[in-house]
C-alpha cells in the first residue's frame, strides 16, 4: 500500500507565506469507492482531527479498498484566528462569512446535463458532471477578477473532495452533543455512523462541503427522474457533528472512528474486520423541525437541559438569570421552557447573552431514525 504526504498550498499570507493545509493520501487497490475526508474547517472544532489520526492507525492495518484522502485541520487561517483564550475561526474576520459556505455549485450545469446527455449511459454522465465541476472550480480560480480568501481555500478542498464518491466533513457544534446531517437519500444507511442525533436534510445547496459535494448527483437525480429515467445518487455526503468546539478527546474520538469504519465498509470502501460498537438509540428529525430556540430577554444563564436527551413539554431547557434585579422586588430569574417535546442538541457557548441570541438548537418532532 502507498501512503503519501503533501502540503497543499490553499492561500497567501499578507507577509508571502504560503498558507498551506495537510494531504494524507492511501492509495488503495483500484476497487471500491473512493473516500475523501476532511476535519476542522471551522477553527475551534478540533475533535475531527482526533478522529482522522485514528482512521490513519487503521486504515494501515486494514488497507482500504479505494483510494482515501484525509485532510486533517483543513482550514490553517481559522485554526490560527485567535482572541484571548478562544478560537474565533467559524467566518473569515475579514469578510464575515461562513468558511462553511463557500464551496461551488451551478444547478445549471446539472439541467444542462439532464438535457443533452440524457440518453448516456451513468459512467458518462458521471464522467462529464465531474469533468464540468472541476472546469468551473478552474475557471473560478483562474478569474483574471481574483476570488475571496475563503474561496481559494474552499475550491481548492473541494477539487479533492470532487474526485471521491464519498465525502465525510467533520465538525462540532459549539457546546453540543453529537450529531449528524443526513441527506435524505442516504437515510437507511445514516445509523452506521453511530450518532445518536439525525438530522434529515434535501437536495437545497446553501454553500456547505456536504451539500456541494452531493446536490449534483442528487438533482441530477431528480432531474432525470422527471424525464422517467431511474439515476442513482452517486456521492454520499455527510457533515459529522462530534461534539464541542474546543474540545479534543482522542479517545472518544475512537469510537467515531470506528462509526466511519462501519459505514464504509457497508460501502464497500474498506475490508470487512470486527467493528465493536454499543447499540445506542438513534433520534432523527427533518430539517425543517431542527429548530432554534432564540432567548427571550437578556441576562445571563444557566443550561440546565442534557443535551441529548429528550425532554418533555414544560420541562426547563434553562434559567435566565436578571443579577441586576437583585433586591429591587422584581422577579430575579425565569424558567425557559418549550410546550413540545424536543431534543436539545447544542447550546450557545457563553453564559452571558442579549436578548434574541440563539441559545439552543433542539430536535422537534422528532421519531427514530
Ligand atoms: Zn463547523
Amino acid at each position: 500500500m502507498t501512503v503519501t504526504t503533501q502540503s497543499l498550498v490553499v492561500g497567501q499570507q499578507a507577509t508571502g507565506t504560503d498558507i498551506t493545509v495537510p494531504v494524507i493520501r492511501f492509495q488503495g487497490q483500484g476497487r471500491g469507492p473512493r473516500t475523501y475526508i476532511q476535519a476542522n474547517v471551522h477553527g475551534a472544532e478540533v475533535q475531527g482531527n482526533g478522529v482522522i489520526h485514528h482512521l490513519v492507525q487503521l486504515f494501515k492495518t486494514h488497507p482500504p479498498f479505494g483510494d482515501v484522502v484525509l485532510v486533517p485541520m483543513a482550514n490553517p487561517l481559522g485554526i490560527n484566528q485567535k482572541s484571548g483564550e478562544f478560537t474565533l475561526g467559524r467566518f473569515d474576520p475579514v469578510s464575515g462569512e461562513n468558511w462553511n459556505r463557500q464551496y461551488h455549485f451551478d444547478p445549471a450545469l446539472v439541467q444542462q446535463l439532464a438535457r443533452d446527455m440524457a440518453d448516456a449511459s451513468e459512467q458518462e454522465l458521471a464522467q462529464a458532471l465531474r469533468q464540468g465541476i472541476a472546469r468551473q472550480i478552474e475557471d473560478k480560480l483562474a478569474s483574471p477578477f481574483g476570488v475571496k480568501s475563503g474561496q481559494h481555500l474552499a475550491l481548492r478542498l473541494q477539487k479533492m473532495a470532487l474526485e471521491a464518491d464519498i465525502v465525510l466533513d467533520l465538525h462540532t457544534g459549539p457546546i453540543s452533543a453529537r450529531h449528524l446531517y443526513v441527506p435524505e437519500y442516504a437515510r437507511e444507511r445514516a445509523h452506521l455512523f453511530n450518532i445518536p442525533l439525525n438530522i434529515l436534510i434535501p437536495s437545497d445547496f446553501a454553500g456547505a462541503m456536504d451539500e456541494a459535494s452531493f446536490s449534483p448527483w442528487w438533482q441530477l437525480s431528480e432531474a432525470l427522474a422527471k424525464q422517467g429515467r431511474a439515476f442513482p445518487v452517486m456521492v454520499d455526503a455527510f457533515t459529522l457533528e462530534l461534539g464541542s468546539q474546543e474540545y479534543l478527546n482522542v479517545e472518544d474520538a475512537y469510537r467515531d472512528a470506528l462509526g466511519i469504519v462501519r459505514y464504509l465498509q457497508h460501502r464497500g470502501a474498506l475490508p470487512k474486520f470486527d467493528v465493536p460498537l454499543p447499540e445506542m438509540t438513534q433520534y432523527a428529525c427533518y430539517l425543517d423541525d431542527y429548530r432554534a430556540v432564540y432567548s427571550p430577554c437578556g441576562g445571563q444563564i444557566e443550561y440546565l437541559a442534557t443535551l441529548g436527551q429528550p425532554l418533555a413539554p414544560g420541562e426547563p431547557l434553562a434559567r435566565v438569570w436578571h443579577f441586576d434585579a437583585l433586591m429591587t422586588g422584581d422577579r430575579e430569574s425565569r424558567e425557559l421552557t418549550l410546550p413540545e417535546a424536543v431534543i436539545p442538541v447544542l447550546h450557545f457557548a457563553s453564559a452571558s447573552v442579549r436578548q434574541g441570541t440563539e441559545l439552543f438548537k433542539v430536535l422537534s418532532h422528532h421519531f427514530l431514525l
